[in-house]
């Protein structure tokens, strides 16, 4: 992939404008969490008018919100619609990525899970096996939508600002389109510089810049090359490999909603079983399903998400 000309967006384009946004997740689980006015919204998350504003535009025009309004048009609030709600997987698991994962000082309260009564982590298993899916389980190619040309989300970003930081060392990553599409590309296999350009399509300077910071953050790690000992390879760390569930999981949503069930932009298969896989959660401790009104952090109800659905049909 050589051309600099950008394909039309496709479905993980989507996922991965909203994953890359802290704000955007912020307001995202806000809403999963009942707020739907906008000084609620406000008070909440202590963020500024101008982006605010911003944010809830673009979410209500991907309908991840569904603002309503009054008699004179005036919009009222803005709840969560269905697509919205339906993110709380990729919340839950950056939650407990973040839980085993970062180093930010509080760490996050522990969750628990209603059926059981055990404080546990969510697994990624297979809805068509019922296996766990490790990441090594796990086999991700491009479908006919895909190629990372159509894939990174469009726009310049800017700086977003300390925001409350909820999900730190995520965002410190993904919270860059950039970093995010390395990242991902790494997970996916690609581990020279060479070949993260030329797939990426990225500048030099970026590139390097966002390698850097990505081997910085621990997220991945330089080896020598076993075909040449003076090249660098970029290989995830077990700590970046442990964000392939919540990549799995804002691919599944942004197929789910934005998607072709006939043409999709990436292909997930369960190495185990062979199947496509359907992600779901199970609790580590009972190897029940998780649902998203089962799980309690601290001793308060983190979801409220009893209207989901947590396994559509992909048709
Ligand atoms: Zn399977
Ligand atoms: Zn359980």
């Amino acid at each position: 992939m050589t051309t600099s000309t950008l394909g039309r967006p496709n479905a993980l384009a989507n996922g991965l404008r909203i994953l890359g946004d802290e704000w955007a997740m912020l307001i995202i689980q806000r809403g999963i969490l009942g707020d739907r006015r906008y000084t609620e919204f406000k008070d909440a998350l202590g963020i500024s008018d101008a982006v605010l504003t911003q944010r809830l535009r673009e979410l209500a025009d991907l309908g991840v919100l569904r603002p309503v309004g009054d008699s004179s048009g005036r919009t009222t609030a803005y709840p969560i619609g269905i697509i919205g709600r339906d993110l709380w997987q990729v919340l839950l698991m950056i939650w407990d990525w973040e839980q085993a994962w970062s180093t930010a000082s509080p760490p996050l309260p522990a969750m628990r899970h209603r059926s059981c009564g055990a404080v546990f982590r969510p697994m990624l298993s297979c809805g068509s096996c019922e296996l766990p899916c490790s990441t090594s389980d796990l086999i991700v190619r491009w479908g006919p939508e895909g190629g990372w040309d159509r894939s990174i989300p469009r726009g310049g970003r800017r700086r977003r600002g300390s925001g409350p930081g909820l999900f730190p060392a995520t965002m410190g990553v993904v919270g860059n389109h950039w970093s995010l599409a390395v990242l991902v590309a790494a997970l996916w296999g690609t581990r020279r510089y060479g070949d993260f350009q030329s797939t990426l399509s990225m500048s030099p300077a970026i590139l390097s810049e966002r390698l850097r910071t990505l081997v910085a953050a621990g997220f991945l790690a330089e080896h020598p090359s076993e075909q040449r000992t003076d090249w660098l390879e970029y290989r995830p760390t077990a700590r970046g490999t442990a964000l392939l569930p919540v990549f799995a999981l804002m691919v599944t949503w942004a197929e789910r909603w934005f998607g072709r069930s006939d043409s999709p932009s990436v292909l997930l298969q369960h190495h185990t079983c062979g199947e496509s896989l359907r992600p779901q959660l199970l609790c580590d401790r009972c190897r029940e399903p998780v649902f998203g009104a089962d799980v309690l952090v601290a001793e308060s109800e983190m979801w409220q998400t009893n209207s989901i659905q947590p396994h559509h049909s992909q048709q």
